[in-house]
C-alpha cells in the first residue's frame, strides 16, 4: 500500500473531531485493507509503531529530528526551530519547509507502508555506539522521499506526536463496525491479547468464531483490572458487607507470566521489565509450583532484606528504569513482591473463578519465600477489624488498603466495582510560580510545565518543591501562557524564571525527600487544582507545612 493512501487518511481523521466520523473513516479503511497490513496500520493510526506493551521504542529527539529536516530541506536548524515555533508542531514544519525545498534531488523511490514500517523499525534496533547518525540516515532517507503530507506525518510519527485523537475505543469500535461483530467480543479479544491490530486482523479472516478462539496466552500481556475508591474502611464495609481487606503495597503493580522456566513481566502499563528484576524472575521459575501461570502482585522496593519497611517509590523507580549492570542496583535496592491475583494456571483461564477462589488457588501454587509472598489478607464485614487493618497497613508505611469483592471476576481491562482502593486524602498546598518551560511539539507555544515554590517567611525566599506538567486543559495553558508572560523575568533556552506572583493549588500523591529541588522535597505526580487568584505569593505554604504534612 502506498504510504500516501495512509496519510490521506490521517488527513481525513485529523480533519474532524468528531467520534463517530473518525470511526467511519477507519472503518472503511480497515474493511478495504489487506489482511496482512491491519496491524501495522492499526498500530500507526495510533501514532506508534509497535504494540503498546512492547519493550521497542524509536528513540529520536527533538533536536535530531531539527537537524535530520535541516540537511534534507538545505535550510538552517534555526530556520527550523523557528516553523516549529510558529507552527507549534515539527510536522507541520517539516512539511512546510520541504515542499518548498528546490526541486533538485529527485524523491528517491515511493514510498509504501511496509517501506515506512521497516525503517522506523530497523532504526528502533538501533542503540549504543554512532546510533545517533545511523538513526539520522533512515530518517532522511524516508524525508527525502516523502511527497505531500508524507513528511508531515512520518515526522509526527517518529516524535511520538501523531496526536488524531484515535485511542483504542476507536479502533475497537471500528473494527466492531468494520466488520459487523459484536463489541463485546472485540473487547473481550483486546483485554487478553492487548494487540488491537491482531485481533483486527482475526476478524477480518475469521470472523466472530475466531475471535471467540482467541485464549490468554502465558507471554501475552493481559489488560489489568482497575479499582474505584472508597472515601473510607466504614464506607467499604456499609457497601460491601463481607469483603477481603488487603494492604495496598505502594510499589508497582506487577504481572508475572510463567511457562516452564520461562518468565516474562510485565507493568501495569504492560511495559515488560523481565530483565530489571532477575530476582522475581528466579522465585517465578522456581516457586510457582505449575508448569504455566499468570499471577498478579505489587513489587515494593524495601529498606533491605529483613527490613520490610517500604522505600520511596523512587527507589523503585530506578530499578524500573536501570537496563544495565543490575547487580549493582539490585544489590542497593532489594524488592519484594506482594502476590494478590491468578489468572492463569496450565492453560485454563481463572477470570471468572470467583476472587475468594483464586486467592486459594493463587497460595496453593505458590511456594512463599521472603521476596516472593502472598498479600496480607482479612476478610471481615466488621467494621472495627477493618478499621483496625487500615491502620496496620498505615503503621506499615503503606498507602492504605485495597477492598475486594469475594465472588466476583476478573474484569481485564475495566473499573468495574470488583475491588476498591481507601487510602488517606492528601491536602492539597498552595504554591508559587517560580519558572516555567516551553512546551514541545504541537505546545510549543504554550508554557508546558511550571516550577512550583514554598515560601519562607523568615528569610522572604521561595524555595523550589517540584514541578508540575499535568492538570491542564489546552484552553488553560493558553490562558496561562498569556498570565504569566508578563511576569518573565529571564529566557534561557527552553527554561524561564518567572517572577513570584501568581499561587496554584497543587495536588499530589507523595512528597519525597529530594536534592534536585531547594526545599529539599518533592512533590511526586503534583497536578494542578485550580489557581488561587485570590491569595499572593507571601501566602504560599511554608516549608514547615510540607514536613508537618510529611509527618502525618
Ligand atoms: P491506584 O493505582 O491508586 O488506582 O490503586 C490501584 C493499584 O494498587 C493497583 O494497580 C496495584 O498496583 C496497587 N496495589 C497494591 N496492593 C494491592 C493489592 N493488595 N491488590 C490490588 N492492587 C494492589
Amino acid at each position: 500500500m502506498r504510504f500516501k493512501e495512509l496519510t490521506d487518511v490521517f488527513e481525513k481523521i485529523d480533519g474532524t473531531s468528531k467520534r463517530l466520523e473518525k470511526t467511519d473513516i477507519i472503518a472503511e479503511f480497515l474493511g478495504k485493507t489487506d489482511d496482512y497490513l491491519i496491524p501495522t496500520l492499526c498500530n500507526f493510526l495510533q501514532g506508534r509503531v509497535f504494540p503498546l506493551w512492547s519493550e521497542r521504542e524509536l528513540g529520536v529527539a527533538q533536536k535530531l529530528m531539527v537537524k535530520c529536516i535541516s540537511t534534507v530541506s538545505g535550510r538552517a536548524e534555526k530556520e527550523i526551530e523557528g516553523e516549529v515555533k510558529n507552527l507549534g508542531d515539527t510536522g507541520a514544519a517539516a512539511e512546510k519547509v520541504l515542499l518548498t525545498k528546490k526541486q533538485t534531488t529527485l524523491y528517491s523511490r515511493t514510498l509504501n507502508v511496509e517501506d515506512v514500517e521497516n525503517s522506523l523499525k530497523r532504526l528502533a534496533d538501533l542503540g549504543g555506539k554512532g546510533s545517533q547518525d545511523k538513526k539520522m540516515a533512515y530518517i532522511k532517507e524516508l524525508l527525502s522521499s516523502a511527497e505531500g503530507n508524507e513528511a508531515k506525518f512520518i515526522v509526527r510519527i517518529i516524535l511520538g506526536e501523531l496526536r488524531l485523537g484515535v485511542g483504542d475505543g476507536i479502533v475497537r469500535d471500528s473494527i466492531v463496525k468494520a466488520f459487523e461483530v459484536p463489541v463485546e467480543e472485540v473487547e473481550r479479544a483486546y483485554y487478553l491479547t492487548s494487540d488491537l491490530g491482531e485481533v483486527a486482523r482475526t476478524v477480518k479472516i475469521n470472523g466472530v468464531s475466531g475471535l471467540k478462539e482467541i485464549s490468554m496466552e502465558p507471554g501475552r500481556p493481559i489488560k489489568v483490572m482497575l479499582a474505584q475508591k472508597k472515601q473510607g474502611v466504614r464506607e467499604a464495609v456499609e457497601d460491601l458487607g463481607e469483603a477481603a481487606y488487603e494492604i495496598k503495597y505502594d510499589g508497582a503493580r506487577v504481572q508475572i507470566h510463567k511457562k516452564g522456566d520461562e518468565v516474562v513481566l510485565y507493568t501495569r502499563r504492560l511495559e515488560n521489565v523481565t530483565d530489571q528484576f532477575p530476582e522475581i524472575v528466579n522465585a517465578a521459575r522456581d516457586h510457582v509450583k505449575v508448569a504455566a501461570a499468570i499471577i498478579e502482585g505489587e513489587i515494593v522496593a524495601i529498606t533491605m532484606m529483613g527490613d520490610r519497611t517500604p522505600r520511596p517509590f523512587q527507589d523503585l523507580s530506578r530499578r524500573i528504569k536501570r537496563k544495565y549492570n543490575i547487580g549493582e542496583v539490585q544489590k542497593k535496592i532489594p524488592v519484594e513482591v506482594n502476590l494478590f491475583d491468578v489468572l492463569y494456571i496450565d492453560g485454563e483461564n481463572t477470570l471468572s473463578t470467583p476472587f475468594s477462589e483464586r486467592r486459594k488457588l493463587l497460595k496453593k501454587i505458590i511456594d512463599a519465600t521472603a521476596i516472593f509472598r502472598v498479600a496480607e489478607q482479612k476478610v471481615t464485614a466488621n467494621p472495627d477489624i477493618a478499621e483496625n487493618f487500615y491502620n496496620h497497613a498505615l503503621s506499615m508505611k503503606h498507602e492504605g488498603v485495597m477492598v475486594k469483592v469475594l465472588n466476583a471476576p476478573y474484569k481485564p481491562g475495566s473499573r468495574v466495582g470488583y475491588m476498591y482502593k481507601v487510602k488517606p486524602i492528601m491536602e492539597t498546598l498552595d504554591l508559587v510560580v517560580v519558572g516555567a518551560t516551553w512546551g514541545e511539539g504541537r505546545r510549543a507555544n504554550w508554557l508546558g510545565s511550571y516550577l512550583l515554590a514554598v515560601f519562607d517567611a523568615n528569610t522572604g525566599e521561595f524555595q523550589t518543591i517540584g514541578r508540575m506538567a499535568t492538570g491542564l486543559s489546552d484552553q488553560q495553558l493558553e490562558e496561562y501562557t498569556e498570565l504569566f508572560k508578563q511576569y518573565i523575568i529571564r529566557e534561557s533556552g527552553q527554561d524561564l524564571s518567572i517572577k513570584p506572583h501568581i499561587i496554584f493549588e497543587v495536588a499530589y500523591e507523595e512528597i519525597q525527600k529530594s536534592p534536585t529541588y531547594d526545599s529539599g522535597y518533592a512533590l511526586r505526580f503534583p497536578r494542578l487544582v485550580r489557581l488561587r487568584d485570590d491569595k499572593g505569593p507571601q501566602d504560599a505554604d511554608s516549608l514547615e507545612r510540607v514536613e508537618e504534612i510529611l509527618k502525618k
